[in-house]
């Protein structure tokens, strides 16, 4: 073992023990920090977080997706507390506000008003279910009941309340289940790293629209919509397929009849080069789910932005034919307000165009490791940038993850490699000094953990 043991205050420690008695943390099997440490965060600042013994690690992974501008962001900060003392909330069913029509107007500009309306809602999964529910409830209104059916893409990841799982294709969160969960028909992923022998990342695509043809063909009259996630299978383990990909499921969704749902839950906000991910296919789906980064990180908040037509299908004088779903803080107006104080940052900060500079950057500084003897797939979108680590014996990329995680932390980096996927999602402010460091550190932590073994 080469890591250098962590010191850490009485008090740091007494928080963590703490922690594991009362709090069921989640993805987590509660044993594993009988070894494993927790952090117990204390303040954040910019990109970085503190513990309770004043260490630092660069969030490199933006607290699971959603930080975009870094922790405690003056300006995001300025907003919310603008709106706590104006209202912190108030239900949406009858009552309206400002945040929440402001919100959805932009967004709706956002996608040139094809997606003119929005639904909101707390998290990602919930955001998925109102999807699913809408399409199904959509074709029922039209007098078409019989579509009932999804399509989800195989290793795609969309949350894990019952019925997101029905599309989730990860047997370590789905398996257990599977008693209770509505299945979904699974299509191949147009995951790039399938490619064969003189194949590119558009025929793997090719290849996958072939199978969604197969199946829409023969089935179309019962399938209500296909999910996807678009560009990247995040949970997956940051699987990148080529935008041709969705120019080929719009096209046969709209030969077929067939909704599509585009899951920007994790690819929205400018992950992936541009504000939504459909965009650099040149498409726009029937539904769209956003969540994760709309909020900035801050706060619980999701959205499913709809077409017009699929409002229409729902307005009507009959209630039943009403789209009766809610959630007790569905709009809620300090996350609305931290999601429009997010949408100002974009706009005034010419965050795109920066943000493709830094991802630039980034990538000269990672290039080394795409003549490491034990990585393969170095590859990057947006902001988004993976690898995978080769191991030989199979106990050792079983504990890669864990092993990866301590020595990242040891070197003040805040990484969580999914299997032996190495992924970089960090917050957009990072200095040029701060990307070439993380490239740095992230190569180092690797080098440790193959190293343990040597
Ligand atoms: C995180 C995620 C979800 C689920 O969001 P939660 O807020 O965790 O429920 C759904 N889809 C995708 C693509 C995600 O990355």
């Amino acid at each position: 073992m080469n890591r250098p043991p962590l010191i850490h205050g009485a008090d740091h420690d007494d928080w963590v023990a703490r922690s594991r008695r009362a709090v069921w943390h989640p993805c987590t099997q509660m044993k594993h920090h009988e070894r494993l440490p927790l952090i117990p965060v204390a303040r954040g600042a910019g990109p970085w977080l503190y513990d309770q013994s004043g260490r630092r690690y660069l969030d490199g992974i933006s607290s699971w997706w959603v930080n975009l501008f870094g922790h405690a962001n003056p300006r995001i900060n300025a907003a919310l507390k603008d709106q706590l003392d104006t209202l912190e909330h108030a239900m949406l069913a009858g009552c309206t506000h400002r945040s929440a029509i402001e919100l959805a107007e932009r967004l709706s500009a956002l996608t040139q008003h094809t997606l003119g309306h929005a639904f909101f809602a707390s998290d990602g999964a919930s955001a998925v279910e109102i999807a699913l529910k809408m399409s199904f409830h959509t074709w029922r209104n039209r007098g078409h009941a019989g579509k009932r059916e999804f399509i989800c893409v195989a290793h795609g990841y969309h949350g894990e309340t019952l019925g997101a799982l029905g599309v989730t294709d990860v047997a370590l969160f789905k398996d257990a289940y599977d008693p209770l969960i509505r299945q979904a028909h699974v299509v191949a992923s147009p995951d790039a790293r399938q490619a064969q022998e003189g194949e590119d990342a558009a025929a793997v695509a090719a290849r996958a629209l072939e199978d969604v043809r197969v199946l829409l063909e023969a089935r179309s009259n019962s399938i209500a919509a296909l999910i996807v996630e678009p560009l990247v299978q995040c949970a997956a383990g940051m699987a990148m397929h080529h935008p041709s990909y969705l120019t080929g499921l719009r096209a046969l969704c709209d030969r077929y009849e067939v909704h599509l749902i585009a899951d920007e839950i994790a690819v929205g906000c400018g992950r992936t080069g541009t504000f939504f991910a459909c965009e650099q296919a040149g498409i726009w789906p029937d539904l769209l789910c956003l969540s994760k980064g709309i909020s900035g990180g801050y706060l619980p908040l999701s959205l499913v932005l709809s077409r017009d037509d699929i409002f229409a299908a729902f307005y009507d004088d009959d209630t039943t034919r009403g789209f009766l779903h809610s959630h007790s803080y569905t709009g809620n107006p300090l996350a609305c307000r931290a999601a429009l104080a997010t949408l100002d940052l974009f706009a005034s900060d010419n965050v795109l165009a920066v943000n493709a500079e830094k991802s630039a950057l980034l990538r000269t500084a990672l290039a080394p490791l795409a003549v490491h003897p034990q990585v393969r797939n170095l590859r990057q979108c947006g902001t988004i940038f993976a690898f995978d680590a080769v191991l030989d014996d199979a106990r050792h990329a079983r504990t890669f993850s864990r092993r990866f995680f301590e020595h990242a932390l040891s070197r003040e980096l805040l990484l969580r490699p999914i299997g032996t996927t190495v992924y970089l999602m960090p917050p957009y402010i990072l200095e040029p000094d701060e990307l070439t460091w993380l490239a740095a550190r992230t190569h180092e932590s690797l080098d440790a953990t193959l190293l343990e073994h040597c």
